[in-house]
């Protein structure tokens, strides 16, 4: 156990629920309930492979302010279609729609999140700071069966904020009465939880799976979650 520590904030998406797999199982119901291969797509793993092309350039806009988000949301299953001919607007909708029902209801956490948090809740008092909508990320909570760990949830909602903006981790140092020394926020985007944290002067764990190269300093990285428990 680290004495200097009685906080962690946790990053929830891609930190403790594994979007990329949820994401994945998700469009998997999407191509058998709409009949996708009929329709001309013909099979799931290129179906997969397009759509995840397209979301990730409009994401790549959508961060540069070039789109809003509602565009992102449609166009990425609309331009998806179109790469196999499919001209189907009401279609496209119709997948967008069923995908933001469908995904915060999946259940695959990242490997050893649940015992992680199992073994910080006997230590530490331990909450979320996440950027995303309040009814989206609470449902992720639930379904995935995590919900009781976190004493406090801060969403981007909630707080009026975005990490890496300073606001959301006040917000959320003030009010759970945690200061900054005791406070440590783990997360797997450097630019996001691990420059916001640095940016109010929190200490950072770097969850970085993919042992990605960079030149940042975050106070610890781990490439498993397993890690932590020597840091914790
Ligand atoms: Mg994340």
């Amino acid at each position: 156990m680290n004495k200097k520590y009685k906080h962690i904030f946790f990053d929830l998406d891609h930190t403790l629920w594994d979007f990329d797999k949820n994401s994945e199982y998700t469009l998997q119901k999407l191509y058998t309930d709409y009949n996708l291969k009929n329709v001309g797509i013909p099979d799931f793993k290129t179906f997969l492979h397009t759509y995840n092309a397209h979301n990730e350039r409009l994401w790549a806009r959508f961060r540069s302010g070039f789109i809003k988000r509602d565009e992102l949301r449609w166009k990425r299953f609309w331009l998806t279609m179109l790469d196999f001919q499919i001209g189907d607007t009401v279609l496209a909708n119709e997948l967008s729609m069923a995908y933001l029902e469908l995904l915060p209801t999946q259940t695959i956490l990242t490997p050893h999140a649940k015992e992680l948090l199992e073994y910080c809740n006997e230590h530490y008092s331990i909450h979320l700071i996440t950027n995303g909508y309040e009814l989206t990320q609470k449902m992720k909570l639930q379904f995935s069966g995590i919900s009781a760990y976190f004493s406090e949830v801060f969403t981007s909602e909630r707080c009026n904020g975005i990490k890496p903006h300073k606001e959301i981790f006040e917000f959320a140092l003030s009010t759970t009465g945690a200061g900054i020394e005791e406070s440590i926020m783990v997360g797997d985007a450097l630019d996001v939880d691990i420059l916001g944290a640095a940016n109010v002067g929190m200490d950072q764990v770097y969850y970085n799976p993919t042992k990605m190269q960079h030149d940042r300093k975050p106070t610890y990285e781990v490439a498993s979650l397993s890690e932590l428990k020597s840091i914790f």
